[in-house]
């Protein structure tokens, strides 16, 4: 005996529940736990994901299956009091696709089902012609597309031109006999493009349909779409097959998609669609635009359906404790859900709602805390458009999904791919879009369509992925060889500049100057609750007292990188550094060092002042000096006018300096070796700052200075000296020193290194280069490469190498601590916030990271899901062997 591979579900018997996603499908497990829970959903069975898998590895369905298929449908037929392929009495099915993970509109989906030249007869006088003549197009259609592979199009012009000829808006519109006559064109097209006549026997189509629904598991966009979002090829769909229930059968009957919680901002407060007298894939489309349900249109329409559907939409979010997406149907007054799934949101209103729902002791703070994926931060925490400023609003749709995007228009993917391959940003403008133009809409800043709803392909699928949409805007024609768009009165072309505003609906001419966001209160609440539950230090890099703001506004716990030589590059300061590195007498450098120091000092005055009991690390000069020289003609002749010198002086002192590789050249610790004076400078400049907060303010500040690039015990032996000669000129004033570990001979000898230093950092930018022996700057090229050839599964810039940059690491932990204790050691550099990485710096027992400020509650978030998830977080799961 075999496997069970088919599930029944109805009010009254049900084999599956929502535990069973894996075997059902998302769309399979939730219609059996409906049934479970007296929820009104057609009955149906499912075919698990098994049968999916069986198809792939046979080619074909397992054997056994039609018989088994058939004696569901029997049980069906039962259950509906009808019979499939009846000429008098029909019954008809959907065959939907359901894979485990969502994927919405990705995988193919059959309506109508069992339909051919008899049973349309039998439904017709069992409810209305026009009804069953409509639904018989519609299946010709959908049966062509998904089953014969026939471009819609070939059916869609029928229509439109049908539409044209009789002057009417819709479908629902057209009479009998002109539905008649397109059914007729319809076959005709069938037969002209695949040599076969439409088929008419039940059993095929039932069989074919559900070939197809499973082959449409490897369509391109769905396999596009699983590489987007990291979803397995190997989990396979489930198909359901479900009685129908029909939205078109007359006016009171509809089609609708409501969300329990609004998902662009989450407010408490149901938000939907519905489309009267209309089927299911009608609202998706984004081909008709549908109302809003609210009192004054469903409530006045169907008062009872209204309530009935408020009442479901209560009891599956309880149910669920989740905000839900459902889809539903009424047929003749009568209340149908076909689907209910948690909804894709905003990360802005995924916060509300995870706050809300807290409040209303829906959920815990850590189940709360857990359904914040770090990864969708980002959008929250990075500049944001000014709207306020002056600006051309050239015209107005529905605000579909939230944010502001700028960018250069494009039309379709290809364009989009090309244009963001040189580094722009793109805003895609469609009429509509549909899942063939997801790789587009992954790559664009924003997506503006001329038709389709708020629950349309564009709008729902934007909003999963966190980026503005407009839909529907009014009066936008798009050119047919799209190469410009008209708005009103204004002509844009392709690769001008606009931007869209998916909060308002407005388009704006140009791209908009940005500013600061402004953090909401549920982000603030979910980030106190991170702080209760994390176990590492979030640290930010921050150069500048503009830095420590922000950082401190993005609640960094301190400053874990403080580099000194961001101070010596704005333009009012550039030329005293140049005066130091060209100075040829003691003189001219001591007073250029005098000026650096107050101007270093006055900074770090500002700095520590605003990090009072809180940690501050202070890195010492780092590149490499011939960078703060100028390096074009003109530059060199503005220099030399600047200090009095002659061209040719600073031309060959440019020169001198010049290195062949200057990443690996004379830099970090290695110029203090030769010119102690700067770091001496930089030293002194430090500690003066702490003994006159001390001494003028009463405020007490232990900065920790950190040393760049050293390879040996000698350097830092050297350099500790320096800090303790120039200590003794400030009593009693404290401070630690430590060092970076950003070079292999650094890691490899950290117990030696241990021994002078108070602390490590590793600064895995460079160390991953040098590791490596990749240039971090160079080494793009061919990243692509290695990645397809699998050599690299991650750049590893951004995902620390675990492998080799991650052993080098343990070792340096291990060592330095075996020497030092009390050593602290922690990390700054991108990977810092890298949701992927962060598992493995806490489990390999360092105190802090310390990354971009913007990036610090990702850092946090990550940080709190591994600590309640033990180590792990579900959304950044990197293999540490
Ligand atoms: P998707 O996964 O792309 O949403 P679905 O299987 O949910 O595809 O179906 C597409 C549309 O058809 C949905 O609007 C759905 O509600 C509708 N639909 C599916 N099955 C039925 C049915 N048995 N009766 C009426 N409408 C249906
Ligand atoms: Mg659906
Ligand atoms: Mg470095």
């Amino acid at each position: 005996m075999g496997k069970k591979l088919i599930y029944y579900f109805s009010q009254s018997k049900c084999d599956g529940n929502a535990e069973m996603k894996n075997l059902l499908g998302s769309k399979g497990a939730n219609l059996a736990e409906m049934c479970n829970i007296g929820i009104p959903v057609p009955s149906g069975f499912t075919l698990c994901t098994q049968v999916c898998k069986m198809y792939y590895n046979n080619d074909k369905l397992p054997d056994n299956l039609c018989g088994e298929i058939k004696n569901f449908m029997a049980i069906l037929e039962e259950d509906a009091g009808c019979k499939f392929g009846d000429p008098n009495h029909p019954l008809l099915v959907s065959v939907r696709s359901g894979s485990i993970d969502s994927m919405p509109g990705m995988l193919d989906t059959i309506l109508n089902v069992g339909l051919n030249d008899e049973t349309v007869i039998g439904l017709a006088k069992k409810s209305n012609e026009r009804f069953a003549y409509d639904s018989y197009c519609r299946f010709i259609t959908m049966y062509s597309n998904v089953v014969l592979q026939l471009n819609h199009y070939l059916f869609q012009d029928i229509l439109d031109s049908a539409r044209c000829k009789n002057n009417v808006e819709s479908l629902v519109d057209l009479d009998v006999s002109t539905l008649k006559q397109i059914i007729n064109d319809f076959k005709n097209i069938v037969y002209e493009n695949t040599g076969k006549h439409f088929p008419q026997n039940i059993n095929e189509q039932l069989l074919s349909s559900i070939t197809a629904v499973f082959s449409s598991w490897k369509n391109e966009r769905a396999v596009s779409y699983r590489r987007i979002h990291n979803i397995s090829e190997d989990l396979g769909t489930a198909v359901n097959i479900q009685t129908m229930v029909f939205g078109n059968l007359n006016n009171n009957s509809a089609t609708g998609v409501i969300f329990t919680r609004n998902p662009s901002t989450g407010e408490k407060k149901c938000f939907g669609e519905f489309l009267l007298n209309a089927q299911g894939e009608d609202i998706v489309s984004g081909f008709y635009t549908p109302l809003p349900i609210n009192n004054n249109t469903m409530g006045k329409l169907m008062p009872e359906v209204y309530e009935e559907l408020y009442i479901i939409c209560k009891k599956l979010e309880e149910y669920y404790k989740e905000m839900q997406d459902i889809e539903f149907t009424v047929q003749d007054g009568k209340l149908w859900i076909l689907q209910t799934r948690s909804g894709k949101r905003t990360p802005e209103a995924n916060i509300r709602i995870v706050v809300d729902m807290v409040n209303e002791k829906m959920i815990t703070k850590n189940n709360g805390i857990l359904k914040v994926d770090p990864n969708t931060l980002n959008s929250l925490l990075h500049p944001i458009f000014d709207i306020q400023c002056d600006k051309q609003v050239i015209g107005v749709g529905l605000p579909a999904s939230p944010g502001i995007a700028s960018g250069y228009v494009v039309f379709n993917t290809y364009n989009a791919e090309k244009a963001v391959k040189q580094g722009k940003q793109v805003i895609l403008v469609r009429s509509e879009t549909s899942p063939e133009d997801i790789n587009g809409m992954n790559i664009a800043s924003g997506i503006m369509t001329a038709r389709g709803g708020m629950t349309s392909h564009a709008a729902v699928v934007t909003r999963g992925m966190g980026k503005p949409c407009i839909c529907s805007v009014n009066g936008l024609h798009i050119d047919k060889n799209e190469g410009f768009f008209v708005l009103g009165e204004v002509k844009i072309n392709k690769d001008d500049p606009i931007t869209i505003n998916g909060n308002t609906g407005e388009v704006i001419l140009g791209i908009l100057p940005t500013i600061l966001p402004e953090l909401s209160q549920e982000f603030e609440t979910i980030m106190q609750w991170v702080d209760e539950i994390k176990t590492i230090k979030v640290l930010a890099n921050a150069d500048t007292p503009k830095d420590v703001e922000i950082a401190k506004k993005f609640g960094a716990e301190g400053i874990g990188l403080c580099r000194t030589e961001h101070m010596f590059f704005a333009h009012d300061r550039i030329n005293l550094i140049q005066k130091l590195i060209i100075a040829d007498s003691q003189d001219e450098r001591v007073n250029a060092l005098e000026e650096l120091e107050k101007m270093q000092k006055s900074d770090f005055k500002e700095i520590f002042s605003m990090m009072v009991d809180k940690e501050i690390t202070v890195r010492l000069l780092d590149p490499p000096l011939h960078e703060f020289l100028p390096n074009n003609k003109q530059s060199i002749k503005k220099v030399a006018n600047l200090l009095g010198r002659s061209i040719e002086d600073i031309r060959s002192k440019v020169e001198q300096l010049s290195e062949q590789n200057p990443m690996l050249g004379h830099r970090g610790c290695r110029i203090a070796i030769s010119y102690p004076e700067i770091y001496r400078m930089q030293i002194r400049a430090i500690l003066s700052t702490v003994y006159d907060l001390r001494n003028e303010k009463n405020i007490v500040v232990k900065p920790e200075i950190m040393i760049p690039f050293v390879i040996s015990e000698k350097e830092l032996i050297l350099i500790c000296e320096m800090a303790r000669e120039e200590a003794r000129n400030f009593n009693n004033v404290q401070y630690s020193i430590g060092t970076m570990i950003e070079l292999p001979r650094a890691a490899l000898i950290a117990d030696k290194l241990a021994k002078h230093a108070e602390f490590f950092s590793f600064g895995t930018n460079d160390l991953t280069q040098t590791t490596m022996g990749l240039s971090r700057d160079d080494s793009v090229s061919f990243l692509d490469t290695y990645k397809q050839a699998g050599i690299f599964e991650n750049d590893p810039f951004v995902v620390l190498d675990v492998e080799g940059v991650g052993e080098l690491m343990k070792i340096a932990v291990t060592k330095g601590r075996k020497s030092c204790p009390e050593l602290k050691i922690g990390i700054c550099g991108e990977h810092g916030a890298d949701p992927k990485s962060i598992g493995f710096f806490i489990n390999l027992g360092l105190q802090y990271v310390s990354c971009s400020a913007y990036r610090v509650p990702i850092a946090k978030l990550v940080a709190a899901h591994i600590a309640l998830n033990q180590g792990h977080s579900k959304f950044s799961e990197l293999t540490t062997n």
